[in-house]
């Protein structure tokens, strides 16, 4: 449909556009970074929160380059299996952080005797960051995520970020993955269009549900092996 069409024209422009720019500005980012943490040391009392709010503002910068060059990069791709709950375990505890300081419990269930899954590990992690991090964004009155991971059928696995936050309007699900596509007055819109990308690359599927002020649902379904055509 020309829906998709745009959307994919969109992707190849944002993808050229990436390739370029975020690679000239990381260099650059990276001894900026360098310097300002060498004047932390030399720097007087009252100037320290100006130092703060540069690095922090610095550390965005950094990522959203590291967005952009998610998506540009070809990635030498190492496909191997994986154990979802292992995955998900091991984001949470990058992200934990984050969560309490958003007064946020993340709460794994998984399904006994889950199938290994194929996949590209750092991929599928910075899926799932992506997921949670949109999760954490929607509640700031803090909350549950709760992350399901269960078999869909006997070739799928499900893994289903369910959250309690401010929820997505309707008409504008069908938006969602687009790049820039953002409500947020500090977001890239780059996190769902990131995610689409890999789990397309993997033979998944994403799908959205939402409901306002009572949560979002992102229901993410895997291949537990990958169709050959021999
Ligand atoms: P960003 O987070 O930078 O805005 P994303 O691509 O990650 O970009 O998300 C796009 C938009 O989708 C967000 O701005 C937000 O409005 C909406 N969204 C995504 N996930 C959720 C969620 N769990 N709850 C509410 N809104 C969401
Ligand atoms: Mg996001």
């Amino acid at each position: 449909t020309e829906e998709l069409l745009i959307k994919s024209e969109k992707l190849a422009v944002v993808g050229q556009l990436s390739a370029g720019i975020a690679h000239e500005i990381r260099n650059p980012l990276t001894s900026i970074k360098g310097f300002l943490s060498l004047l932390r040391s030399s720097i007087d009392k009252n100037n320290e929160r100006y130092l703060e709010v540069m690095v922090s503002e610095m550390n965005r910068i950094e990522c959203i380059t590291n967005q952009f060059m998610a998506v540009a990069k070809p990635q030498a791709t190492s496909i191997q299996l994986q154990d979802l709950k292992i995955l998900i375990e091991q984001v949470s505890v990058v992200i934990i952080p984050e969560a309490i300081m958003n007064n946020i419990q993340i709460i794994i269930q998984a399904e006994a005797d889950i199938s290994l899954i194929p996949c590209e590990e750092n991929q599928l992690k910075q899926v799932f960051i992506n997921i949670i991090k949109n999760a954490i964004e929607a509640m700031p009155m803090g909350g549950e995520i709760i992350v399901q991971i269960n078999k869909a059928d006997d070739h799928h696995v499900n893994i289903r970020f369910i959250d309690q936050g401010c929820g997505i309007p309707q008409e504008r699900i069908p938006y969602l993955g687009e790049p820039f596509y953002t409500l947020k007055e500090k977001g890239t819109g780059l996190g769902l269009m990131i995610c689409y990308k890999i789990i397309k690359e993997h033979q998944g599927t994403i799908l959205i549900e939402s409901e306002i002020d009572k949560g979002t649902t992102v229901d993410i379904t895997l291949p537990i092996s990958y169709i050959n055509h021999d």
